[in-house]
């Protein structure tokens, strides 16, 4: 059942366990504990069903995390998307669904001593969530030529990729899943596992921020949430959830900032001291042809060299009003965008990184995000972005240009090469949608919040499910991985309780 502003649940509930926020991980959780025949009941910040409309503002304002306005600082300010409302980030991805790299899982289950995380053992939870999400590869059909030009760059260098999987079964190709979707074509979270989760008698009350833990000595018993009338965000009443089970997946930023609002932080060890981010910047390429970059499927193609493995170029596009921004040019130089605005392809080139960033909040409950780069996650932008250069040109772009201030015009990829040599990192327009690790799974308390279980390590009772418990940089995009991550968290609590 679902509830929100004006159908509320009693101000007093009891429940088995209490999940914060209904992204891929709380909706992954949620699904297994209620499978399981745990009374469960789920607090969601966000409205409780898609509010799609194809406007940035509002999207913005109903459906992304502080307004689309949350800032990193440190080396250089940019800034970092997720999600909200029923379904989270799913609701506003591009639907790319990569499994979490071998080698990545490799490492995860050598510092957890925990062979549950090796690829083969995680296979069959990833088979089951994505027969159940929809994950398919990207068809020729819907794809648009924004990603055939980088389909097939990647083939003619001979480098892996293409067009990617995604959980979009009845996409058509309409480019602006950053939106939502107008159709209902993308397998978002709400769509598949949440139904899932109510069908088997999940308690959903949305428009309902979580803003403090039910603590009993060192066991968390249940959660304090407030309800915010979803136009107005004017407070409404309280509901306080009794539970013996708390698990928050309110997001990578949204649980460090929950606990630090809350003031128990600093109870549980290093929350919201490894902030990684994906960070990323993008290159442009112009065609011969017309492209219509924004007509196809929104992010469908992708590139990886095996010698650069930190870097992972995937397709970037925009609606036309958005792409003279994006561009990063001014005066004459963002008229002659406009003049090619049909032309243009585009890459945007993530980095898996290693510098380190932190969440903390503020006394009005906003997120405070530090960052720090380090050189060589600059290299690694840098090589991507003139990888990125190669594959555009090799798939039909006549010149390209990064997305920096004052960054030209080139023909080749030696050109972009030898400028970027000199370009500063506050020249790049750079962003991230995808924060993790910010409450890592490890075996030390010192250096982790969590066991290899995703139960914290200092308090009993209380279990973290969201992109915040990877242990490291993930490499390629969360939202799989964050569901298997969380189906595994799931299952380890049914175990534990028999
Ligand atoms: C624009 C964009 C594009 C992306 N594209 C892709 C992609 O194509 N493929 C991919 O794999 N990943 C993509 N991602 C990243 C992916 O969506 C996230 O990694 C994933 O959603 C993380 O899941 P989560 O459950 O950890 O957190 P979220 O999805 O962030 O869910 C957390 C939920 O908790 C709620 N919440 C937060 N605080 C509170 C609180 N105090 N009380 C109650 N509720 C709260 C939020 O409203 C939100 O609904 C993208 C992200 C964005 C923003
Ligand atoms: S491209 Fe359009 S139809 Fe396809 S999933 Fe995205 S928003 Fe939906």
């Amino acid at each position: 059942m679902r509830f929100g502003f004006d159908n509320p649940l009693p101000d007093s509930v009891d429940a088995d366990a209490v999940v914060v926020g209904a992204g891929p991980g709380g909706a992954a959780v949620s699904r297994i504990l209620t499978g399981g025949g745990l009374r469960v009941v789920m607090l969601e910040e966000g409205p409780p069903r898609s509010r799609f409309r194809p406007s940035f503002a509002h999207t913005a304002k109903y459906h992304m995390q502080e307004g689309a306005s949350m800032l990193v600082q440190g080396s250089v300010p940019f800034p970092v998307m997720a999600g909200r409302g029923v379904g989270g980030g799913s609701l506003v991805n591009s639907a790319i669904c990569f499994r979490t790299p071998e080698n990545v899982l490799e490492s995860w289950a050598e510092s957890l001593d925990d062979d549950r995380y090796l690829a083969q053992n995680l296979a069959p939870i990833y088979d089951e969530i994505e027969a159940r999400i929809g994950v398919a590869p990207v068809s020729e059909a819907t794809a648009g030529e924004n990603n055939m030009v980088i389909a097939r760059g990647a083939q003619k260098l001979g480098l892996e990729g293409g067009l990617v999987r995604r959980n979009a079964p009845g996409c058509i190709g309409c480019g602006i899943c950053n939106y939502g979707c107008p159709v209902g074509g993308k397998g978002s979270v709400d769509q598949n596992l949440i139904l899932d989760a109510e069908d088997a008698g999940l308690r959903l009350q949305a428009d309902c921020r979580a803003e403090a833990l039910l603590v009993d000595g060192r066991r968390a018993v249940g959660v304090v949430g407030r309800l915010h009338h979803p136009d107005t965000k004017a407070p409404g009443a309280v509901v306080r959830v009794r539970a013996k089970l708390v698990v928050l997946a309110a997001g990578a930023i949204g649980t460090p900032r929950l606990l630090w609002q809350d003031g128990i932080a600093r109870d549980l060890g290093p929350v919201g001291e490894q902030l990684l981010l994906h960070p990323g910047s993008g290159i442009l390429g112009v065609c011969d042809h017309e492209v219509h970059m924004w007509k196809g499927v929104t992010q469908g193609a992708y590139v990886w060299d095996p010698q650069l493995p930190e870097a992972l170029p995937h397709t970037i596009t925009a609606p036309p009003e958005a792409l003279v921004i994006q561009s990063g040019r001014v005066g004459l130089e963002a008229k002659q965008v406009m003049r090619e605005v049909n032309h243009l392809c585009g890459l945007g080139m993530m980095v898996s990184d290693r510098g380190v960033g932190s969440v903390r909040a503020s006394r009005s409950g906003r997120a405070k995000l530090r960052y720090e780069w380090v050189p060589e996650d600059v290299d690694v932008l840098k090589q991507g972005l003139v990888l990125s250069a190669r594959v555009l040109l090799a798939g039909g772009a006549r010149e390209v240009f990064v997305t920096a201030f004052g960054a030209g015009r080139h023909r080749s990829a030696e050109g972009v090469a030898a400028e970027l040599d000199d370009l500063p990192l506050h020249a790049f327009q750079l962003y991230s949608a995808h924060p993790m690790s910010t409450c890592p799974m490890g075996l030390d308390p010192e250096t982790s919040v969590l066991n290899p279980a995703g139960r914290a390590h200092r308090m009993d009772g209380l279990y973290i499910a969201d992109a915040g418990v990877f242990p490291s940089s993930l490499g390629v995009n969360p939202q799989l991985t964050t569901m298997a991550l969380a189906t595994l968290i799931g299952r380890g609590i049914l175990q534990e309780r028999g």
